[in-house]
């Protein structure tokens, strides 16, 4: 959960996450929908699916817990070498290096090292650093380093307390690593959803169409146009919204109708949604629901669902 979101967006759903799934076997035997309804708000939703898959294949095997060696986790889907090494030397006190992008800040600059173009020589340095008695620790604390002391922009050396160790300190060349990255274009991206209810007041929504979020029930949702620069138009009308979703964003135009017969028979034209279905109040309330989908129910003035609780 914590990989791209802040702990304050974390700690409740944390919370409610683990009493609906107190152990890894209600995690596996979950629907997805309820697994994602529980990961509302937290965004990359595929993380919640590969979480489940891993869950699901741990339990296929009738293991009760994530794995304790190094090549068993990285076999799990959406465990790569770092959420490996943090989860078994955090956890299990195992002795892997984790290396994120703040520990690669940090070592970069003790070793003046370009990440980039010296392949693994990161990953071999942070192993050969690592305390072995306390890894989980040690991981932490580089971590939490590079959060707090070492940041990106404006490194607080003199209070750093390894400082006497950093050859980039040292030679005056902090400002050169890591070599910054030049930063990917934003892509601005117009779409028409359609906010189409019942006579119940109940809102059609289908999942599959939306490419960004094919997982997640959403509206009916159009892409208008894709441009490389930002669009002028103004943002205080009451049917439009922006959201961005990684390098995209999204300017959001709001159509509020009846839903039609033929929408409800999923024969509209251009719509290749792999499920579509009616959602009342409760309903709603028990899928996982995009901050796009908060956002436009917001805009359109329907109530939000009760969030989900233990
Ligand atoms: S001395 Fe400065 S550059 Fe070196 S590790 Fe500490 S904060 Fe980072």
């Amino acid at each position: 959960m914590l990989q791209q979101t802040r702990v304050a967006v974390v700690a409740p759903a944390y919370r409610s996450f683990l009493r609906a799934f107190p152990h890894l076997r209600a995690l596996a035997r979950a629907s997805e929908d309820e697994v994602l309804s529980r990961w509302s708000g937290l965004g990359y939703y595929a993380r919640a699916r590969a979480l489940q898959r891993a869950a699901r294949l741990i339990d296929a095997k009738g293991a009760r817990a994530f794995p304790t060696s190094l090549a068993a986790a990285r076999d799990l889907p959406g465990v790569g070498p770092y959420t490996a090494a943090a989860v078994l030397s955090i956890a299990h006190g195992l002795p892997h290096a984790a290396v994120d992008a703040n520990v690669s800040r940090v070592l970069s600059r003790l070793a003046c090292l370009q990440p980039r173009t010296r392949g693994r020589a990161l990953q071999t340095l942070a192993e050969r650093l690592l305390d072995r008695r306390r890894p989980g620790d040690w991981n932490q604390a580089l971590m939490e380093l590079g959060e707090t002391t070492c940041t990106a922009r404006k490194p607080a050396c003199d209070d750093c307390p390894v400082r006497r160790f950093c050859a980039a300190f040292r030679r005056g060349q902090v400002s050169r690593y890591p070599r910054r990255r030049a930063r990917r274009a934003i892509e601005q991206i117009e779409l028409r959803m359609t906010l189409a209810f019942d006579r119940r007041g109940r809102l059609l929504l289908e999942r599959g169409s939306f490419p960004y979020l094919p997982h997640l029930w959403l509206p009916p949702i159009e892409v208008i146009s894709r441009r490389a620069r930002a669009m002028q138009y103004p943002l205080d009308r009451r049917d439009t919204f922006c959201h961005g979703i990684l390098h995209r964003s999204f300017r959001v135009g709001l159509l509020r109708r009846q839903v039609t017969a033929r929408e409800l028979r999923g024969e509209a034209r251009g719509r290749n949604a792999t499920e579509r279905r009616l959602f009342g109040p409760t309903q709603l309330a028990s899928i996982g629901r995009s901050a796009l989908l908060t956002k436009a129910l917001r805009r359109a003035g329907v109530p939000p669902p009760a969030p989900a609780t233990g």
